[in-house]
């Protein structure tokens, strides 16, 4: 008797009757979810932009669409890669009916359908919580970096850029008197009235060049003007871009160093970890698209979450008080204005000094002067108490420019300069050139005391605990599991 196991298959044999594609693919397949959640969906917008009354009859969209996610799941992310796989693997096999779907069929197809598959995204979601998979009462917005289709060696200024721009218009001048000496030797030999010339090949690729050039330099301006708005100008840090996706930033990357990166922000549901919202930004700044997450959200949906939780990213004063206006509880890590319970400089009664032995532990700045930690600040009075129990009151309002050109408003708080003059705490407190303390505050920032103050309650201290968890996981997969890092495409 042998000793391996029969072959169950013979490769020659002869079936009588076949099997079914259907009997190849097991009942519990992951390959079906997806074909009955696009099954569900409406094609009938898809339907309508293709003819007809010409050509080939085409392959319905639903199964092309059906190739293509699917195909994410499991890392396939070219269109050669998914052509190879409808081919080759069962699973596929059946997903498109043993359609031979060629890589450039796909490729055309998501360049124009590329609005389409957006919106596959809102109809997926509102089917998921029509399941009950979306419950839309803790949602968790976070954010990682992912490189651009841009090399990190190809960043440049805007000197570099002007002197590349006039090496460029150079060429094309050359490119564009060669055509016209071509164009010249052909009337000659056809006359006239024959064929146009055509444009030289080099020509194109100049003129793509120069827009993207253009576009690059463009791009080094606003991140100049940005930097000067927020003072952070100096003659050694050059602004730069990259310049194969100028739509890309220079950001830090999450691992370490610089590089050409954006940054994909994304909102999870906490009942099962479904995506609600996903978003990039050519910035590090991620709190402006927490509070588009939830018009996106409420569009999708027709309701807007209980509580957008975020982490200290998130603390930026116009977006608590855009989530305090459309009446979503926003839970991020925020310190109220001014000195509280776990602070040195606290005490029951404000009006009276810091004890002597404390005075010592009060927080102070890199120059040596007390913080702001340091002064208890009365929302009644509108006032601060600084660490002698004496009262900073409301002066001014100054303002300044923001980089997105926004203006954001201050108040001033100034000690008497009576009660400044004569202090035991003068060293600590004011420059020696100062004859009074002033105390800032922004504008509208009771929104972020009200938000310490609901951070403090224990359900949603426990909330908040859940953020990693519920934020961070979305990341993890599509970064470690799906190996995405590194965008294919240019240009946000
Ligand atoms: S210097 Fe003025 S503000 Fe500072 S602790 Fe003394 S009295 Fe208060």
């Amino acid at each position: 008797m042998a000793f391996w196991a029969d072959n169950p298959l013979n490769r020659t044999q002869t079936l009588l009757f076949h099997p079914t594609l259907e009997e190849m693919v097991g009942e519990n397949h992951p390959v079906r979810l997806f074909d009955e959640l696009l099954r569900q969906q409406d094609w009938s917008q898809w339907e309508l932009q293709y003819c007809r009354f010409r050509g080939q009859p085409p392959i319905h969209p639903r199964i092309i669409v059906g190739a293509i996610l699917y195909g994410m799941t499991l890392r396939l992310t070219s269109s050669r890669q998914l052509e190879d796989a409808c081919n080759n693997r069962l699973d596929f096999i059946w997903l498109v009916h043993g359609h031979h779907i060629d890589h450039s069929t796909f490729a055309k197809f998501i360049i124009k359908h590329k609005k389409g598959l957006e919106s596959l995204f809102a109809g997926i979601s509102s089917l998921a919580r029509q399941m009950g998979y979306i419950e839309l009462k803790e949602i968790v917005t976070d954010g990682t970096r992912i490189q651009a289709n841009s090399s990190p060696h190809k960043t440049a200024s805007k000197e570099e850029i002007k002197k590349w721009l006039a090496c460029l218009e150079q060429q094309i001048s050359e490119s564009l008197a060669q055509m016209a000496q071509n164009d010249e030797q052909e009337d000659r030999r056809y006359g006239s009235s024959g064929s146009p010339s055509q444009l030289p090949l080099p020509f194109h690729g100049l003129i793509k060049r120069k827009e993207l050039m253009q576009k690059a330099k463009q791009a080094v301006v606003e991140v100049e003007k940005r930097r000067a708005q927020k003072g952070e100008s100096s003659p050694d840090k050059i602004a730069k871009v990259p310049v194969s996706d100028p739509d890309a930033r220079v950001l830090p990357n999450k691992e370490a160093g610089f590089s050409p990166n954006y940054t994909p922000v994304i909102s999870t549901d906490g009942k099962h970890g479904f995506i609600v919202d996903a978003d990039v930004t050519a910035s590090t700044a991620e709190a402006p698209v927490q509070s588009q997450a939830v018009d996106r959200i409420e569009e999708i949906h027709g309701t807007r979450p209980e509580h957008m939780i975020g982490d200290g990213l998130y603390n930026d004063l116009e977006n608590v008080q855009a989530l305090e206006a459309k009446g979503v509880t926003l839970l991020i890590p925020v310190k109220p204005t001014g000195a509280t319970e776990e602070d040195v400089a606290y005490r029951s009664d404000p009006t009276e000094p810091v004890s002597s032995e404390l005075v010592e532990k009060l927080p102070l700045s890199p120059n040596g002067y007390f913080t702001r930690n340091a002064f208890i600040f009365n929302l009644e009075l509108d006032c601060f108490f600084c660490p002698m129990g004496k009262c900073l009151d409301f002066k001014c309002i100054t303002s300044h420019k923001k980089s997105d050109d926004s203006i954001r408003e201050t108040r001033v708080y100034k000690a008497l300069s009576s009660d400044c003059g004569s202090c035991p705490l003068k060293g600590q407190c004011i420059p020696a050139k100062q004859k009074n303390r002033r105390v800032e505050r922004m504008q509208g920032s009771e929104a972020l005391d009200r938000t310490a103050e609901r951070m403090k309650q224990t359900e949603n201290q426990e909330r908040f605990r859940r953020r990693g968890v519920i934020g961070e996981t979305p990341f993890a997969h599509i970064k470690g599991n799906l190996g995405i890092r590194r965008f294919r495409h240019r240009g946000r």
